[in-house]
C-alpha cells in the first residue's frame, strides 16, 4: 500500500529517518505525503484529516509527535501566520527559507538566507552570540495578488 504513494519527497524522508536511526512508519510517510502533495502550508488538522483518509485511524497525538520529529529533522517546517496561526509545510535542505501567501497558503523557498550577508560583528560588539535565525517571508502569491 506504501508503494502506491512513494514519491521522492518520502525517499527523502526515508533517507533522513533511516540516519537518525528512526523508523519510516506508514503515518509517518504519509504526513510526508499529504504536505507535499498539498504544495501548501496546512494545520495540524488538515495533515490529521489528510493522513487518516490514506490509512484510516490515526491518533491526533502521533500526528503531532510526527511533526515534532520532522521539524527537529528539518523535513517540516512550522510556518507563522499573521494572524497568530501556524501551519506546516514540507521542506527539503538543511537551510531553507520559505515566503507564504496569507491569502491561499501557498509555500515558496526563499533564494537564498539573507543572513549569510549578515554584519555579525555590530551585534557581536554588544556582546550577543548569534546562534541560530528565523526568517519567513508573508505575502500574496501572483494569483492571489490579480485576484485581489
Ligand atoms: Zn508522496
Ligand atoms: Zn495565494
Ligand atoms: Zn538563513
Amino acid at each position: 500500500m506504501l508503494k502506491d504513494f512513494e514519491c521522492t519527497q518520502e525517499s527523502y524522508a526515508k533517507g533522513i529517518l533511516r540516519e537518525k536511526g528512526l523508523k519510516s512508519t506508514a503515518q509517518r510517510l504519509a504526513v510526508v505525503h499529504v504536505l507535499h502533495t498539498s504544495g501548501k502550508s496546512l494545520s495540524v488538522g488538515e495533515i490529521h484529516d489528510g493522513v487518516k483518509e490514506m490509512l484510516g485511524v490515526t491518533g491526533l497525538a502521533t500526528i503531532y509527535r510526527t511533526l515534532e520529529v520532522f521539524e527537529d529533522l528539518g523535513i517540516v517546517k512550522r510556518l507563522h501566520f499573521p494572524d497568530g496561526g501556524h501551519g506546516y509545510a514540507f521542506s527539503q535542505g538543511e537551510h531553507v527559507h520559505h515566503m507564504v501567501c496569507v491569502g491561499c497558503r501557498v509555500v515558496f523557498d526563499f533564494p537564498e538566507c539573507p543572513v549569510e550577508s549578515f554584519d555579525y560583528a555590530s551585534v557581536e560588539k554588544q556582546g550577543f552570540r548569534v546562534k541560530d535565525h528565523f526568517i519567513q517571508l508573508f505575502g500574496q502569491c501572483g494569483k492571489c495578488a490579480e485576484a485581489a
